[in-house]
């Protein structure tokens, strides 16, 4: 059989522990054996980090920009610990952090369904992504508490040294508490972006929400600069592939997602992102399941899995024990790079390849050949569980 050709490299980004072995082994047995695998290399391991002082980072971020795809793999954010086991010279920041700094992108979290893993939520048929603003709002809040009894008021000085707007909060008569919370029409607008151009890239319709009706500058900003967007740059598009935007409320985009079938993108401001994202990933089932994807709003499109590197599978791992990690969310994160490499370099080959090898994935599994994270939520099957490189030898089978 001769090997699939591929003419743009993708930006390869590799990571740490239990998910860099994972990395290794899906693309001895599912990639190399079948594609003529054209990479760009950027070695995110801890110990290259800190060789480079964390430049291969900025690196891959930038490789990203220039090539327009990149799968990347689970990496440690170092804390105090790391420091110790890794000898390292910095707390170096989180690689993801870094990276969508520089794209100034947006994550869309989606997870796999399976036949045999029902999700809580038992009218959803179909995937639901969350995409969060990933900026500003409560996350890079002033807040004080309150000490007593005084004025708090909201200043804002212009360039000039002018002030341009005083106004009370509130007297307090009391002790309490105090925050004030800031975005930028230009992150929001990027936010937009990224959304709108993963709706049409996907296929999917896309939802909006926020509170308006409350918060009359802060949040109506936000649907204004989406509505505005909309109407000048995407409408077209969207009617031409016959999907829809909509702008509702929080409170009815909640009753929405619970009684909907799922199989749409649902936007959300940065806290709403945070809670909602948790809340629908549980009830789909398993971390191990969801993918990740970092969208630029300039269209540039990095794939990971939505876990970590599974620490402490690693750690038994190296103690010789066959852990049963599960693969799947890595898996796809290759395939979501690979068809979308195939989509931008005009290579149905690679496109067809990267739906072929997830329902390989899909059959393995449906089959009842599963990790151990998901033996115990599948129904109405005899499981069986098999070790990591077992799961991904079983899949390679099947391809
Ligand atoms: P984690 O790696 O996601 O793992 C947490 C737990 O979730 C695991 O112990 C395991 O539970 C379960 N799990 C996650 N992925 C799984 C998989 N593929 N198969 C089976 N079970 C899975 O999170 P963490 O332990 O909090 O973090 C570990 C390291 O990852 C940290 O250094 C952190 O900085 C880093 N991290 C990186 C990213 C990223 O690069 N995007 C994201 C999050 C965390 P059981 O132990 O119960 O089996
Ligand atoms: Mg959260």
């Amino acid at each position: 059989m001769s090997k699939i050709a591929m003419t743009t490299p993708i930006v390869e980004i590799d990571g740490d522990e239990m998910t860099r072995l994972i990395w290794a082994w899906i693309k001895e047995d599912l990639l190399v054996p079948f594609i003529d695998l054209k990479t760009e290399y950027y070695d995110l391991g801890l110990p290259n980090r800190e060789r480079t002082k964390d430049q291969v980072t900025i690196d891959s971020a930038n490789a990203i920009k220039r090539l327009g795809v990149g799968v990347k793999c689970a990496t440690i954010t170092p804390n105090a610990q790391r420091m110790t086991e890794y000898n390292l010279s910095q707390m170096y920041k989180s690689p993801n952090g870094t990276i969508r700094a520089i794209l100034d992108g947006t994550v869309f979290r989606a997870p796999i369904l399976l036949d045999n893993v029902k999700p809580v939520v038992k009218n959803w048929i179909k995937p639901i992504t969350i995409a969060r603003h990933a900026y500003g709002d409560v996350y890079k809040a002033t807040e004080y508490r309150v000490p007593g009894k005084g004025k708090a008021e909201l200043i804002f000085t212009s360039e000039s040294g002018e002030e341009t707007f005083r106004q009370t909060v509130y007297d307090y008569e009391c002790p309490g508490v105090l925050q004030a919370t800031f975005n930028k029409d230009s992150s929001i607008r990027s936010f937009a972006h990224s959304c709108f151009k993963y709706a049409l890239s996907t296929g999917q319709d896309l939802w909006f929400s926020a509170k308006d009706t409350i918060s009359k500058k802060y949040d109506m900003t936000f649907r204004d600069i989406f509505q505005e967007l909309f109407d000048s740059t995407y409408k077209e598009q969207f009617d031409k592939q016959g999907l829809t935007y909509f702008y509702t409320l929080i409170d009815d985009a909640v009753a929405r997602v619970i009684r909907s079938q799922g199989g749409f993108i649902w936007a959300c401001k940065n806290y709403d992102g945070d809670v909602m994202s948790d809340m629908v990933s549980t009830a789909f089932g398993s971390l191990a399941m969801m993918t990740s994807v970092l969208v630029s709003p300039d269209g540039k499109f990095e794939y990971e899995a939505a876990h970590g590197t599974v620490t402490k599978h690693y750690y038994r791992f190296m103690k010789g024990e066959d852990t049963s990690t599960n693969p799947i969310a890595t898996i796809f994160a290759w395939t979501g790079a690979l068809r979308k490499r195939g989509e931008l370099d005009k290579n149905r080959e690679l496109e067809a390849f990267a739906d072929r090898l997830e329902k390989a994935c899909l059959d393995t599994m449906n089959s009842g050949m599963l990790t151990k994270d998901l033996a115990s939520l599948a129904e109405g099957i005899q499981a069986t569980v098999l070790s990591t490189r077992e799961f991904i030898k079983a899949v390679a089978l099947r391809l």
